[in-house]
Parts: C-alpha cells; structure tokens; sequence
C-alpha cells in the first residue's frame, strides 16, 4: 500500500518558535498520599518535586523518567478547577503540555490558526515555567498546554 500525504499537509522548515516536544502530561489525582505512590511504582522512581500553584489552586508533583515528565494534579480545595475536572470526568489524564522556546510567539501563531486561548497573557506555572492554555472545544477536548522555561531566552 502507498503512503499517501494527507490533505493539506505541507512540509514546514523548523523554526525556533515551534513546539519542541512533549514537556509533561498532566494528570488530575483525588489524592497525592495515594497517587505519588502509585506513579513512583509505576515509573519505579521518586517524586522529585512538589509545589503549589496558588493561581490555580492546584498542587502538583512531578515525576521524571528519561526525557518524560508526569505532572500530577491535585485540587487545593474542593472549588479548585482540578476538583471540577474529576468531578465533571474523574481522575485521568487532563492535559498535554509543549514545550516551546517562545510561548509569545506561538500563543500568535495559534491564534492566528484560530484556536482560543484560556489566558491572553502567559502567566507563571509550576516548574519554574511561563504557561498558556489553549481553549479545549477546539482542540478535539484535549486540554493543551504551553509551557516555555523561565529564564531559557
Ligand atoms: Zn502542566
């Protein structure tokens, strides 16, 4: 059989201002007494870092193996936007996060594409990084999230 391009693609030069790759996956957790311990398993290391995102009323633990990280997400109180997600959709997975080089530049490129941002501004995330989330209903409701290193530029 032959591989055929798909519609519309188009072979784009690399750019400095592109999604690098995958930063992390966000997962929203009821509870980290129950889920750190579930992921250290899983990935068979520990936690390395725990922080509060007061913003967003989040608590978050990651996890590192190889070049991936996992983001945890539990709510800091019950009127968080973590405990609405697991309350609307349960526990699982609740975002995909790039990283980009310059997130100014790509939240105008997206945009520009049409895509709604859930913020206008970057604002500052866990893990010493600047972040924006694209609005989910036009993103097949995969919740995406930019995420550009403090201090990287
Ligand atoms: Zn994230």
């Amino acid at each position: 059989m032959e591989l055929k391009p798909s519609r519309n693609s188009t072979i784009r030069k690399p750019k400095n201002n592109d999604m690098n790759k995958i930063e992390h996956l966000g997962i929203a957790v009821k509870n980290f007494d129950i889920s750190i311990p579930v992921f250290e398993k899983i990935l068979n290391t520990k936690c390395y870092k725990i922080e509060k995102v007061e913003s967003e009323r989040v608590n978050t633990a990651f996890l590192k193996t190889g070049e991936s990280k996992i983001e945890l997400l539990e709510s800091a109180d019950e009127s968080g936007v973590i405990a609405k997600f697991i309350e609307k959709r349960g526990e699982g997975l609740h975002h995909i996060a790039f990283d980009v080089t310059d997130i100014e530049a790509e939240m105008k490129r997206l945009v520009n594409e049409g895509f709604v941002l859930l913020n206008e501004l970057p604002k500052k995330g866990a893990d010493n990084k600047l972040v924006c989330f694209l609005h989910p209903k036009n993103t097949n409701g995969v919740l995406i999230e930019l995420c550009q290193e403090i201090g990287e530029q």
